[in-house]
């Protein structure tokens, strides 16, 4: 038996993970101004961000001055590398100093330093568990695309050794991980299980004969019911990251896997998707983002990610605020009574009641007052109560800050193809 190693506790770097909500204000502002001066230096895209907007660097004094900076889009991105190619203007070091371009579909180019001074994916992987002396079995793509590289980079920073499986060769990767004794799987979630079922035809019992503790999964949404499937069929730690090729790690789960953390160098902007204003914890907006990296200093990017913050305490002692889940896209939200709702908050009210089989939210109007009602399908054999509807109309604000009224429907009632939210709304 071999000594296992702590993975559930410990930090990457405590006095910068567990900074006060003041120090961390101060630190990020500090960073803040720091790469606006640097980007506004020697970036031209972020320069004429600013003077078209008649804003000048000294007048980013902290993360809350960032509301009167426009909003980089994900999908401007592109266009404006095709009009200054290859960097769109975003190029904030000099060639030489480069020592990786990648390109990401769009097509989007992305420059990465010599020196590379960005530990966000390293703070990751230490959290899902990662330690010196493991074996990481990286299972991203190594063409093209940057976030293989960057996971290498994570695991060479913390002591480790990687493997670069890349993707497919499900049958070679099984037998790797078995050979060379991966205690880590780095890639998707639903690739991992598909690795547990080649294991199996080859003989191994994943469990027993393979020595994986620990892995980082990305790139597609984590249902909780595969990570406990996972996590059962190895004997192993699972955890997920966040983030986009453009700017890198956003957040990261921690142990106790409740929302992920925000890296401590980095601001994460949750935003009025119509105004760019600044929401507080609990409200949900577009996640929009900052990032300190001197090479392709990207100030307010729009990820299109739909998502809220929360700064409640988290047990394993990092004060990071963290985002509690990804919802979605931004194309799928709507507005009612002022807030902004996504089929991802309505899956959280029916997650909460085994009795619900299936639901849809329909937005109307009475008046001139937006009216939400989920419409409930109930499991067979359930009868609808008042006490359960009471119930549900209690959830429906904690999870999405809008009340709505329920109403139950008969089995069937709902179409097979449903919009999980329907706006019935006219505006004439
Ligand atoms: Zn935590």
């Amino acid at each position: 038996m071999t000594v296992k190693h702590d993975r559930t506790s410990g930090f990457y770097n405590q006095s910068l993970e567990t900074m006060s909500v003041s120090q961390r204000a101060e630190y990020l502002d500090a960073a803040l101004r720091k790469i606006v001066a640097h980007a506004y230096e020697n970036a031209p895209a972020i320069r004429s961000k600013f003077d078209q907007n008649g804003v000048r660097p000294q007048d980013i004094k902290s993360v809350r001055d960032l509301e009167r900076l426009p909003i980089t889009h994900k999908h401007e991105l592109a266009a404006l590398q095709e009009k200054d190619p290859p960097f769109g203007g975003f190029l904030g070091l000099p060639r030489n100093r480069l020592k990786r371009i990648c390109m990401s579909p769009g097509p989007i180019y992305e420059p990465e330093p010599i020196e590379n001074n960005n530990d966000r994916w390293t703070q990751a992987f230490f959290a899902a568990g990662f330690r010196k002396g493991d074996v990481g079995q990286i299972t991203f793509s190594y063409h093209l695309v940057p976030p293989a590289f960057w996971f290498e980079d994570a695991l060479h920073a913390l002591g480790c050794i990687a493997i670069p499986g890349g993707v497919g060769n499900t049958e070679l990767q099984a037998r790797m991980m078995h050979d060379l004794k991966v205690t880590g799987y780095v890639g998707t979630p639903s690739f991992l299980a598909t690795i547990a079922q080649k294991a199996r035809e080859l003989g191994y019992d994943p469990r027993k004969d393979l020595d994986l503790e620990v892995g980082f999964v990305s790139g597609e949404m984590l249902p909780e019911s595969l990570r406990s499937e996972l996590e059962d069929t190895f004997g192993m730690v699972v955890r997920q990251g966040y983030g986009t090729a453009d700017v890198g790690c956003l957040a990261y789960e921690c142990y106790h896997k409740d929302g992920m953390h925000i890296p401590y160098n980095c601001i994460v902007e949750i935003v009025d998707p119509d105004t760019g204003k600044q929401l507080g914890p609990g409200e949900t907006g577009a996640v929009v983002a900052t990032v300190f990296d001197k090479v392709y200093p990207m100030i307010r990017f729009g990820t299109g990610d739909l998502s809220y913050i929360t700064d409640e305490p988290c047990a394993c002692g990092r004060t990071n605020p963290r985002i509690v889940k990804i919802l979605g896209r931004l194309d799928q939200v709507t507005k009612v009574k002022g807030m902004f709702i996504h089929p991802g908050n309505a899956d959280d009210v029916a997650a909460r009641f085994e009795e619900i089989e299936r639901y849809q939210v329909v937005v109307d109007r009475r008046g001139h007052v937006d009216e939400m009602t989920f419409v409930v399908e109930l499991k067979p054999g359930v009868e609808p109560s008042d006490a359960l509807r009471q119930r549900i109309e209690a959830a429906i604000p904690q999870a999405m800050r809008v009340r709505g009224k329920v109403r139950f429907v008969s089995p069937g009632t709902l179409p097979e193809d449903l919009k999980k939210i329907d706006d019935r709304r006219t505006w004439e």
